[in-house]
């Protein structure tokens, strides 16, 4: 498990308990929204408000300790800052799925970067469509 404590102030954060909390239900999760991250972490601190929460993400997000996962149509969803990886964005039911990146993809990145003179410092990949659990929805 990660220490959240470093995490935050290794990126210029104060290790506050609600930050601690956030971090500590994003990491058990993954990719949730402000609205289902206030669920649970409220169960914890039922003095908290939504803008609060709100807040604290924003903030995070700002500083590298959270990252947003844009979804088409729907509220973002945030997740803990980890290794680079692909999103699967189900358009139907908002549902992100991890996928690690492939060297073809990488190199692609590499090359294009290369080419344009750009420094790459992160990359995020959303690939949006239809899940298969709403595939079979649809289909029925
Ligand atoms: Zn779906
Ligand atoms: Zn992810």
């Amino acid at each position: 498990m990660t220490d959240y404590a470093i995490l935050l102030k290794e990126n210029g954060l104060k290790a506050t308990f609600q930050r601690m909390n956030i971090l500590d239900v994003v990491e058990k999760n993954g990719h949730m929204s402000i609205e289902a991250i206030y669920d649970e972490v409220s169960k914890l601190h039922p003095s908290l408000s939504l803008a609060t929460i709100y807040k604290n993400i924003i903030l995070m997000v700002e500083k590298g300790v959270v990252v947003e996962v844009p979804v088409a149509g729907k509220k973002s969803k945030y997740e803990l800052s980890k290794m680079d990886h692909i999103h699967l964005v189900c358009s139907e039911c908002g549902d992100v799925e991890d996928k690690p990146c492939m060297d073809e993809t990488d190199k692609m990145f590499q090359d294009l970067t290369n080419r344009e003179h750009f420094i790459l410092n992160k990359r995020q990949v959303n690939l949006y469509g239809v899940c298969e659990k709403c595939q079979v929805k649809q289909a029925s």
